[in-house]
């Protein structure tokens, strides 16, 4: 499976969110048919959400 990189709120760098790995993602489907995948952040083990496209989707589903 290849990596999941979502921004994450807690790590953050200059008071940005930074991009770290997603682990353990949960991928659903929204009543308006937009994936989007919820998982723990590799690095502090903060929630993390992201709004995925079908094609990244369907592979973690
Ligand atoms: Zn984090």
């Amino acid at each position: 499976m290849a990596e999941l990189k979502a921004l994450c709120m807690k790590c953050r760098k200059d008071n940005k969110p930074t991009m770290q790995t997603m682990t353990k993602p949960v991928v659903t489907k929204n009543e308006k048919g937009r994936y989007s995948a919820k998982g723990v952040c590799a690095v502090c083990g903060g929630n993390m959400f992201k709004f995925m496209s079908e094609a990244d989707a369907k592979p973690l589903m």
